[in-house]
């Protein structure tokens, strides 16, 4: 399996020599050549794999579809890093991923009983390991260099924490999140872990880092990466949860599925696209928005338009809160047939300089509901708190407020005929204040959470500077 650049570059690359990388040279993001196609013989012995969530069932699919991806690291490796990393012992299930029905049709899969309770550990716990592997194997190290506001930020830790050959640098807004998210990073005492609370807002964070990508010198000598949304790697390991979602709610392969997704940079939901092409039966895949509806826009009236900042709203459900959707380019490449210099045209050129396209008029822009299943809505923050509200109250679940708007959007597209799966993607005790305005209660508290807060703390407090940040990597990491 090779990988091509959604922009037309003419390299391919194997998955290892993309694995640490971020955009493709020509500024493209990587997809595989082609999606492999999985035969009804495939996914009835995939079924029997994942065994229902039997202990080991996640990580022997998580394996299977894999396997398909990555040509160039030992089957066995590969194996045991997928059974490293999918175990109950850091997931507190043998499912993984479990499925909680709330009503007929209407499930909810968990992806947030990893250590950061959200659902982007699914995928960085297993970036951690394969970083682990590919740096030993090419004897190099990794400095992880990111901007956080919550959520990335403490997935890449917690996944990076002690791994041999990275360290991890990560900046975030000085007293700007949540007390829980703040105890779950800087409570972390692991050497490699370096947290800086920046005197700035996120987007000051964001702007050092890149500045520090772009100076090339630096970033070289000092073997500076990423582990960002765009990274495929991560994308793939989402890809199993679409499988293990629907071999819980169907009972035979020839059952249809509908996903709902509460969606910010377009990840999650593109990992869905990816299942859907391998050739899983999705019938739609819901896209939910909140108050940041690029996305929403974009499905409904074909018009992408990127935001600026002061348009991007601070809503209370945060983790969903972007000014453009990093991984959007990648259905697009899909949707125009994989031109890549339409998509260059589209990204690098008509974006750059208009800040939006418009593929309305174009036939094309049908086909991403009657061909590739996309339909989309958005969610308010009054209807995250009725949406929080109802379903505490019907079903006695507690939901998170990015889970909420899933579930109400999933709700305006549900078809009764056939199940609805909305993943769930944070718990709600990462997002407590909005729960006690919406239940007047306290989310309950995963036991090895409590007390927290009052952890000792590691952070480094740093001025909104460039240049201070680049001493300080260069102070506590032995120059390349
Ligand atoms: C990151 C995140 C999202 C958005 O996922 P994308 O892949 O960016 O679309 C939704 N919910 C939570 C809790 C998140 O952390």
């Amino acid at each position: 399996m090779l990988y091509l650049s959604t922009r037309g570059h003419p390299d391919r690359k194997h998955f290892c020599e993309i694995l640490l990388e971020g955009l493709a040279p020509d500024g493209g993001l990587y997809l595989p050549e082609r999606y492999p196609q999985v035969e009804p013989a495939t996914l009835e012995r995939w079924r029997t794999v994942f065994n229902g969530g039997a202990p080991g069932g996640y990580a022997a699919l998580a394996f299977e579809i894999l396997s398909l991806y990555v040509d160039d690291i030992p089957a066995a490796d590969l194996k045991s890093i997928c059974d490293k990393t999918y175990t109950e012992t850091v997931y507190g299930t043998p499912q993984i991923v479990p499925l909680k029905q709330l009503e007929d049709g209407f499930y909810l899969e968990a992806l947030s009983n990893g250590p950061t309770l959200a659902f982007k550990d699914m995928a960085m716990q297993l970036l951690g390991n394969l970083f682990e592997y590919q740096l030993a194997r090419r004897g190099e190290e990794l400095n992880i260099l990111g901007a956080t506001s919550g959520d990335t930020g403490s997935a890449a830790e917690y996944a990076m924490r002690g791994k041999k050959g990275v360290r991890v640098f990560m900046l975030s807004p000085h007293g700007r999140m949540s007390p829980f998210q703040q105890a779950q990073m800087f409570s972390l005492m692991d050497d490699n872990i370096h947290n800086i609370a920046i005197e700035g807002v996120f987007d000051d964070c964001q702007d050092i880092v890149k500045n520090v990508s772009n100076d090339l010198e630096f970033k070289r000598n000092y073997k500076i990466g990423t582990v960002n949304s765009i990274n495929w790697a991560r994308l793939l390991a989402q890809v199993v949860y679409y499988f293990a979602g629907y071999f819980q709610a169907t009972a035979s392969d020839t059952q249809k599925v509908s996903f709902a997704v509460p969606s910010g940079n377009f990840g999650n939901v593109c990992a869905g696209h990816v299942a859907r092409q391998m050739g899983l039966p999705i019938a739609q895949l819901v896209v939910a928005t909140n108050e940041n509806d690029v996305l929403d826009e974009f499905f409904r009236t074909g018009v992408y338009r990127v935001r600026a900042s002061a348009d991007t709203h601070e809503t209370s459900s945060p983790s969903m809160d972007i000014s453009k959707a990093s991984n959007f380019e990648r259905f697009v490449f899909d949707l125009v047939g994989r031109d890549g210099a339409r998509v260059k045209a589209l990204f690098g050129e008509t974006l750059y300089r208009e800040g939006r396209f418009d593929l309305g008029s174009d036939p094309v822009f049908a086909e991403a509901a009657s061909h590739y299943g996309f339909v989309s809505g958005k969610s308010t923050h009054a209807d995250r708190l009725a949406t929080i509200r109802d379903t505490f109250a019907r079903f006695g679940v507690m939901i998170d407020t990015h889970t909420a708007d899933g579930v109400k959007v999933a709700r305006e597209h549900h078809n009764p005929e056939l199940p609805m799966i909305v993943l769930e993607t944070a718990l709600p005790i990462k997002f407590a204040e909005t729960i006690v305005e919406a239940l007047g209660r306290e989310p309950e508290r995963p036991a090895k959470f409590e007390g927290m807060e009052s952890l000792p703390k590691r952070v480094l407090v740093m001025p909104a500077d460039t240049a201070a940040v680049q001493a300080y990597i260069a102070d506590h990491c032995p120059r390349a």
